[in-house]
């Protein structure tokens, strides 16, 4: 399971990682501009700290699980598969908290890259309906379902941490309710 997840979200870190996207509010198909007199655009610094944030948090994460000397690898991308040779012979619980941080930096790239959508891939955990909607200010998923409301009687909401760890653990609330 974890091999998938790893490439989905190495390919989206990748996408992440192309040139073009440090340009402020360029996509890769713009195309680039080779002019001569055209200045040197400024860094998308936020992107550049998304990167490093990311790639350090899956670093951090896999040492503090296994003892490695492995190197880091040279681009953002390949972490993830780094993550996976250094953790191949790691406990079941290990590999278990490994694939959530690999679905949830998964979720978190592709949001970056505008796909909001890949929520509704998840059912709510609250009440199993394919409901949810990407919730831009409170960076959280939100239940459309009408009879779905938190303690305070508002909406339910969800962190794409949530999300990622019913995927991974199968610990749907709503899968418990039913048995
Ligand atoms: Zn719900």
């Amino acid at each position: 399971m974890g091999i998938n997840q790893a490439d989905a979200a190495a390919r989206a870190l990748r996408m992440l990682d192309h040139p073009d996207m440090r340009i402020p509010g360029r996509r890769p198909s713009d195309g680039i501009r080779t002019t001569g007199s055209t200045p040197a655009a400024p860094l998308d610094i936020s992107l550049v700290d998304y990167l490093s944030t990311q790639v350090d948090e899956m670093i951090e994460h896999t040492r503090a699980a296994v003892d490695t000397t492995t190197p880091v690898p040279a681009r953002p991308h390949q972490v993830y598969d780094w993550a996976l040779k250094n953790t191949e012979g790691a406990s079941h619980a290990v590999q278990v908290e490994r694939d959530i941080l690999i679905e949830r930096q998964g979720l978190e790239h592709a949001i970056r890259l505008g796909d909001i959508n890949v929520v509704r891939r998840h059912p709510c955990p609250a009440c199993g309906s394919w409901s949810l909607m990407w919730d831009t200010s409170s960076t959280k998923a939100r239940c459309t379902d009408r009879g779905c409301k938190d303690d305070r009687g508002l909406a339910s909401t969800w962190t794409l941490g949530r999300l990622a760890a019913q995927k991974i653990r199968g610990t749907e609330i709503w899968r418990r309710n039913a048995t």
